[in-house]
């Protein structure tokens, strides 16, 4: 249950909103809170519907379309005007309550929910809300004297003890749920923390055209590799597409960038999920291949050369046939820079003679 309540204020977050971790409490707090009071006039609603006490239908009714555009004042940040007009709405309601049908259905009790809501939920400085405090207290002396002087309007039966059911249940839940809101909005505040860290570490690490490890990454991985943390062997390989320039020329930059996704991509699609491969500058692309000797790396690295030969890219419905020339050697553990240059001098080598095709 608490879960479902944690999954439901997450995705309640405003995403692209910046928010500090005060204001998120507040946010979700003033969330739960309406969600709580909107769902208690919905019952009341139909409550005083089901028993006849029009009056007080058309004040729950009120109160309920009233606490649906309270939403739009917590989404617009305006928890002033939430608190405020939130807090004065259940005095209206108790009180109309209390004159209506009588006090004896506990009425009082949503008075003091809502006097917990000032101590608990910062809407608004500290002033006001031991304003609003003193106005709710007003309100249960005002209670006590309806109860005393005024004779009810309508005399609702044993549909009042219902009634002092209900209202003794949402005290019960009310306080149960502000008493430990603050537990639970600060989970969902961690969570959502967490996420948002572990969202900018994936940016910061990745390229945002083709969504591959960038360079920056590359050397921690490379920092990793060599204090041993990681798997051992492999080859290493630089794969820069033939004539890109060309096709930018020719087409324009953005069929040129819709081609680096298509091969980044094709890339990944063709090797294994171990395989690892970084965009290493324009139109190069960095190669890791795990755990193969070389001539399975060439047989690899050869095979995707081909299948990239032979295929139809369509970028922006202009249909190309783009080539890769690639070089590719044993990864040296202890010079990982000099096997970086070694792949890149390989492949240099195979553009000067002729392109397409991968060197060892
Ligand atoms: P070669 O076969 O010798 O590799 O020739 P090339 O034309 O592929 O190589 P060159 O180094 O002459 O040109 C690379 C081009 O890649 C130039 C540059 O404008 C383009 N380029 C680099 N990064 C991007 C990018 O992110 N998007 C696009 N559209 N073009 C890029
Ligand atoms: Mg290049
Ligand atoms: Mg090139």
């Amino acid at each position: 249950m608490i879960e479902k309540i944690e999954v439901f204020l997450f995705k309640h977050l405003p995403k692209n909103v910046h928010m500090d971790d005060d204001e998120k409490y507040l946010y979700l707090a003033s969330f739960l809170a309406i969600t709580f009071a909107a769902s208690m006039n919905f019952f009341l609603l139909l409550f005083h519907l089901i028993a006849g006490v029009m009056p007080l239908f058309l004040i729950s009714l009120y109160g309920l379309l009233v606490d649906l555009w309270f939403i739009k004042l917590i989404n617009r940040r305006n928890y002033l005007a939430f608190g405020i007009l939130l807090s004065m709405n259940v005095i209206l309601h108790a009180l109309a309550t209390a004159f209506y049908i009588g006090t004896d259905n506990f009425v009082i009790v949503y008075l003091l929910v809502t006097l917990m809501m000032q101590v608990i939920i910062p809407y608004a400085s500290v002033r006001v809300r031991i304003l609003m405090s003193a106005v709710l207290w007003a309100g249960m002396v005002a209670m006590v004297l309806i109860n005393h002087y005024v004779t009810p309007c309508m005399d609702i039966g044993d549909a009042n003890s219902t009634l002092a059911f209900f209202n003794v249940h949402l005290a019960f839940f009310g306080t149960i749920i502000q008493l430990t809101l603050g537990g639970l909005v600060r989970n969902v505040i961690a969570k959502s923390n967490k996420e948002k860290l572990e969202k900018s570490k994936t940016e910061a690490n990745t390229d945002p055209l083709t969504g591959l490890l960038n360079r920056r990454f590359a050397s921690s991985f490379f920092k990793k590799l060599i204090a041993g943390q990681l798997e051992q062997v492999w080859c290493i390989a630089m794969l820069d597409i033939d004539d890109f320039k060309l096709i930018n020329d020719i087409h324009g930059h953005k069929v040129g960038d819709r081609v680096l996704i298509l091969i980044s991509d094709f890339i990944k699609a063709t090797l294994r999920r171990s395989d690892i491969v970084f965009r290493w500058g324009g139109e190069e692309f960095l190669i890791l291949l795990k755990d193969v000797d070389i001539d399975t790396a060439f047989n690899t690295l050869d095979k995707l050369r081909s299948k990239l030969e032979s295929a139809n890219l369509e970028a922006h419905d202009t249909i190309l046939n783009v080539t890769v020339t690639i070089g590719v050697c044993p990864l040296d553990i202890n010079n990982i820079e000099q096997s970086i240059d070694k792949s890149d001098r390989l492949m240099y080598k195979g553009k000067v003679s002729g392109k397409n095709m991968v060197v060892m």
